[in-house]
């Protein structure tokens, strides 16, 4: 039997509606994009750029400020080491200040650049994952060049406050980037008023296929300067070389235009779907905690801890449904969460801790069998270890 599937932000199933749009595109419209010398190319050529304007009307931007990617983790790096990299700010400006909760491919990206002799501001967050704002501010220096903070993190669903943000760097005059890997489609962005320079999505959460990205970069008040990390044949003007990936780009707009249409009906049901999972698995276990913040979170995400419980010996016990112990992109490492443990949550609740995730596809019944199944699961665990 398939068990139920409660993890969506690890990634999504591919909306049957995004897969007919892409499917063309594999056999018949089979063009190099960049072969604009006969009627395949510039058909597909036509498809990326249609595609181009469904991203950047979701973010109210210009469509030449969308640059296709791999994915959300290759949009980090070329965001974060396209900008080090360029000779417009460096070396005068060497100085980059993110957060510990931060997605690996931020981290490491910053972390790699440290090692090049950056300096790099790993700022903390409180017991729920909230930012400090008068802190962030007062970090920057004229030798600052960039701010990357997330828009809603992944394992706690958390929304750090990106308008706030963007103002802050808007007045010091540095460079904001924000990871919306999460929250693009869900929540509503506007690159002009939240003052956003460089931005990163990805198809795979959003029902669109997987391998598939974008980096926004702001073209203008200020034009943002990356340098590109991929050389060869000087695709997404100059910024990634290398053919694109047609069909995925297909599927990654037409997610975009679904999400754009269909946000506010997902986001009631998801939330309703939610406040069920997490009301009855609190209210019929003791000992159960939420782990980030109550009111500023994605509807979608849902991290609990459970006390004296191992999350991996939880999800041994319940095959029937599919979480996450932790963000799956780190799992294969077994260490604790480091965005919990910038929490600053004890160890025991770092291992009782478990991510529901829910998406467009769950339904009521399925809610209510996981209820079922956490419930017994978790009633079955703790009175063996009595
Ligand atoms: N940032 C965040 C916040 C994510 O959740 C993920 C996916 N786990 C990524 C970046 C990486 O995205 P991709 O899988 O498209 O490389």
């Amino acid at each position: 039997m398939k068990p139920v599937y409660l993890d969506y932000a690890a990634t999504t199933p591919v909306d049957p509606r995004v897969l007919q749009e892409m499917l063309p595109f594999f056999t018949e419209h089979f063009g190099n994009a960049a072969s604009t010398d006969h009627a395949l190319g510039t058909f597909a050529r036509e498809a990326v750029e249609n595609a181009r304007t469904e991203v950047a009307s979701a973010l109210g931007a210009d469509p030449r400020e969308i640059i296709w990617t791999s994915g959300a983790t290759e949009s980090n790096n070329l965001a974060i080491q396209g900008l080090a990299a360029s000779p417009y700010y460096t070396p005068q400006r060497n100085h980059i200040v993110t957060v510990r909760t931060e997605h690996k491919s931020v981290l490491d990206p910053c972390q790699e650049l440290q090692e090049r002799g950056f300096e790099v501001t790993y700022l903390p967050v409180d017991h729920q994952g909230t930012l400090d704002l008068e802190r962030l501010a007062g970090v920057i220096t004229e030798k600052t060049l960039l701010v990357s903070v997330m828009h809603a993190n992944n394992e706690i669903g958390i929304l750090h406050p990106i308008q706030a943000i963007g103002r802050i760097c808007k007045e010091k005059n540095v460079v904001f980037h924000t990871d919306a890997t999460q929250s693009f489609g869900k929540e509503p962005i506007d690159v002009e008023d939240c003052g956003i320079d460089l931005l990163s999505l990805s198809g795979h959460k959003i029902y669109g296929p997987k391998g598939v990205g974008a980096l926004y970069v702001r073209r203008k008040r200020p034009r943002v300067r990356c340098k590109a990390l991929l050389h060869g044949g000087g695709h997404e003007r100059g910024l990634r070389s290398g053919t694109l990936n047609v069909p995925g780009i297909v599927g990654l707009g037409k997610a975009a235009r679904l999400a754009q249409r269909e946000r506010s009906e997902d986001r009631e049901r998801i939330r309703s779907l939610r406040d069920l999972l997490e009301r009855e698995i609190t209210s019929q276990l003791g000992g159960v905690t939420l782990n980030g913040d109550p009111e500023a979170r994605l509807e979608n995400i849902l991290n609990l801890s459970f006390a004296n419980i191992d999350a991996s010996a939880l999800m041994e016990h319940m095959p029937e449904i599919a979480v996450s112990a932790s963000a799956a992109c780190t799992s294969a490492s077994m260490q604790p969460s480091y965005v919990l443990t910038a929490l600053k949550d004890d160890e025991e609740r770092i291992k009782g801790s478990i991510r529901f995730s829910l998406g467009r596809f769950t339904t009521q019944s399925e809610i209510k069998a996981a209820i079922t199944h956490v419930v017994r699961s978790v009633t079955s665990l703790r009175s063996a270890s009595r």
